[in-house]
């Protein structure tokens, strides 16, 4: 079968033809019908994230924000069968550590990231397995078109789960979205459907054009003004800051904008993953984080139980991810959507839908 194949930290990645993946018992094989292409998948071909322990190896095939239909079953999956129209959030889990246990399975114990570990092969090829199915993964409507949910397993979701379960935004707060690539745009969505008087801050003015179509009430250009918290907090009621400030973009600056724009007793939510610049640290003002009580919180992935909340939200009208895509390709194409995604000259979430 066809696939994307990485052969070394910033080398050029090969369209090749490799084995099909093996059925595990307890997994199956699906047939690809679409997969995200996310800056996750950037960062690991140029070789980031070394201090989280992701090194990949070559021969790895990338791709984690899939939707596609089963063509195998493992003799020890129960609950689904060839034919079913299937996702997966990007980091498996194992159903049975005391985080699975509770329903939190996004940070289970012994995750697997798909895409990122050569024994969990991911989504740029023809087809792609998922280990432990029963537990990871989830039945996608007929009525959906996969290439609106690509972007569930890792963009949308981990979004939807910071802005919905994580952080508390009710009706009116105000809620600033730092970044509006694929991740904050679809913060920027969700945190508009749940009655969020969003403000949306980018460099790019067509990605605060596409922010304000999705509901942000309010845009700040950083080119444009000297001080980006003092331009976000004037947009509230007497300049006293949002409620929940997210940082969707994971650089330095945009960590302390997004804690600076908060009013007291603010939270912000951390989305963006760091760059190689920070490897993995940035500096906070920990002592106005505690005269001001303000809290920080970090979202990575979403657990299954929580899909149907956004099938039930995307069926009643209130959400729909398939506006964050912009773009699909083939995918011989990947790599040059990849490289474009590194230069940030990319809008929402490109989506690969010819294999
Ligand atoms: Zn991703
Ligand atoms: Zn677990």
């Amino acid at each position: 079968m066809k696939a994307v194949v990485f052969q070394g930290a910033g080398e050029p990645l090969e369209i090749r033809d490799v084995d099909r993946p093996d059925c595990e018992a307890n997994g199956v094989v699906v047939e690809t019908e679409a997969c995200g292409i996310c800056r996750s998948d950037w960062h690991a071909w140029q070789g980031d994230w070394d201090w989280i322990g992701l090194i990949p190896t070559p021969g790895l095939i990338f791709g984690h924000e899939p939707v596609g239909r089963v063509v195998e079953v493992g003799a020890d999956v129960e609950r689904f069968s060839e034919g079913d129209l299937v996702t997966n959030p990007f980091n498996l889990s194992d159903g049975t550590c005391p985080y699975c246990r509770e329903g939190r399975a996004n940070i289970c114990e012994k995750s697997v990231p798909m895409g990122f570990v050569p024994f969990q092969q991911g989504a740029f090829a023809e087809e792609y397995p998922v280990r432990n199915a029963d537990q990871n993964l989830v039945t996608v409507p007929e009525s959906v078109d996969p290439a609106a949910v690509a972007g569930l397993g890792c963009r949308f979701a981990t979004a939807f789960h910071g802005v919905v379960h994580r952080v508390d935004v009710t009706p009116g707060d105000w809620v600033a979205v730092h970044g509006c690539g694929g991740v904050g745009l679809s913060a920027v969505h969700v945190a508009s459907a749940l009655g969020g008087n969003v403000i949306a801050i980018d460099v790019v003015p067509e990605k605060l054009e596409l922010a304000r179509e999705l509901g942000a009430i309010e845009t700040v250009d950083p080119e444009g003004v000297d001080d980006v918290p003092q331009a976000v907090k004037a947009h509230t009621e007497k300049s006293r800051g949002v409620d929940v400030s997210i940082d969707a973009l994971g650089i330095a600056e945009t960590v302390r904008n997004s804690i600076d724009s908060l009013g007291k007793g603010g939270q912000h939510l951390q989305i963006g993953m760091t760059t190689s610049a920070e490897g993995g640290e940035v500096s906070v003002p920990v002592d106005t984080m505690v005269t001001d009580e303000r809290e920080f919180y970090g979202s990575y992935g979403m657990p299954p139980n929580e899909y149907d909340e956004i099938f039930k939200m995307m069926d009643g009208g209130k959400i729909d991810p398939g506006r964050i895509v912009t773009e699909t390709c083939s995918l011989e194409d990947v790599p040059d959507v990849l490289d474009r995604l590194g230069e940030y000259d990319t809008m929402g979430i490109p989506v690969c839908t010819e294999f």
